[in-house]
């Protein structure tokens, strides 16, 4: 079967050069066996992972009073972790911009008092709210935002106002699409499998000062920054393939050109996307100019009839994994760093068609 354009929210697609260079190295990376045969203690994995955690820091220009970790449990063990480690007045304020903001949002609640000082609810999710003059608590140990709504296809036109307080921002469905000014959080985090690789690595990256033995009382070793930093991600066995997958993504970036290279790639796609929708007279988006997602573009028609007649058409077409989120509806293409601009104008000529057979 031919390789399709995949528009999958996450897991998602990967670029074809890396996916074809794993496959070469699958019986022999260069030391006679695959990656996932290999102890997490031996010099060749040793090498991976730091070359992973060098071409992360050359791509975003980390500053140095930061510590890049590799850890599991996905996006959700973030949700935990977060709070746990950094709530050490047990405040915390939330921005809820969508699904995985809400589920962060009740997931410190077990913790301590959590604060929801925003949220774009009243309209599905569609729009970031203004965060410039924002009731930020006193006492709050951080503020907490989802940078990039991966089910709502909602993007933070610029930070939040946090005044003074530490920010903590959940990227996983936008990390490394375009150039970030890392200095200005206290802590990133983003699970792999939309932009860097498959599902079961999750990155963090912390500002240093975070890290503390200081945590919520009965914090688990495994939930503790500081056991993965001190230990170099290497406390417990890692994700291993799935960390030598990122490393070749972040090669594979940087040999794009790097992040404003990504940025460039990214707006070209939308723009196409966008633009098209912004004429047609069947498929709405569902967004709020301002707030677009660069990554994920939701949008519907005014029927469901044709919503589940264009999602069959485009699968037979190899456009796959249109379907919208379950509890938005309608369509939603994910245009990941990794789709090519020829899998955009592909859909894009199918839609239009579409609506000309349709009209
Ligand atoms: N945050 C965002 C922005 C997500 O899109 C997702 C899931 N797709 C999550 C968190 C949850 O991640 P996980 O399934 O890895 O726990």
């Amino acid at each position: 079967m031919a390789r399709v354009y995949n528009f999958s929210a996450g897991p998602a697609v990967l670029p074809e050069e890396v996916l074809k260079e794993a496959a070469d190295e699958m019986l022999d990376c260069g030391c006679g066996m695959s990656v996932m045969e290999m102890s997490h203690r031996s010099k060749d994995f040793e090498k991976i992972l730091a070359e992973a955690k060098q071409d992360l820091k050359d791509l975003m220009n980390i500053p140095d009073d930061y510590e890049i970790l590799f850890l599991q449990g996905g996006g959700n063990t973030q949700f935990a972790m977060v709070p746990m480690n950094l709530m050490k007045n047990k405040v915390a304020d939330y921005i809820v911009t969508g699904q995985w903001a809400k589920k962060a949002y009740q997931e410190a609640q077990i913790f301590g008092t959590a604060n929801k000082i925003a949220s774009s609810e009243d309209k599905t999710f569609s729009y970031i709210p203004d965060c410039s003059d924002l009731p930020v608590s006193e006492d709050a140990d951080y503020v907490y935002i989802c940078e990039n709504n991966t089910i709502y296809g909602t993007k933070f036109p610029e930070l939040p106002n946090t005044k003074g307080k530490v920010l903590v921002a959940d990227q996983s469905s936008m990390f490394l699409s375009e150039p970030c000014d890392v200095s200005k959080y206290g802590l990133i985090f983003a699970g792999a499998q939309k932009n860097i690789g498959p599902a079961g690595v999750v990155v963090v990256i912390i500002r240093k000062d975070l890290i503390t033995e200081d945590v919520v009382e009965g914090t688990p070793t495994m939930l503790k920054y500081k056991i993965h930093a001190d230990k170099d991600s290497l406390y417990n066995t890692p994700p291993a393939y799935g960390i030598y997958i990122c490393g070749k993504v972040f090669k594979w970036i940087k040999a794009m050109g790097g992040l404003e290279a990504m940025k460039e790639r990214n707006e070209k796609k939308a723009k196409l996307l966008y633009d098209y929708l912004d004429q047609s007279k069947m498929f709405h988006g569902t967004v709020e100019k301002g707030s677009r997602s660069l990554m994920n573009v939701p949008f519907v028609t005014d029927s469901e009839e044709l919503n589940a007649k264009f999602i069959k058409e485009a699968t037979a077409e190899g456009l796959v994994s249109l379907k919208g989120h379950r509890t938005v509806g309608g369509m939603r293409a994910s245009i990941y760093n990794a789709m090519p601009y020829e899998g955009v104008e592909k859909l894009v000529n199918f839609m239009k068609k579409f609506e000309e057979e349709n009209a």
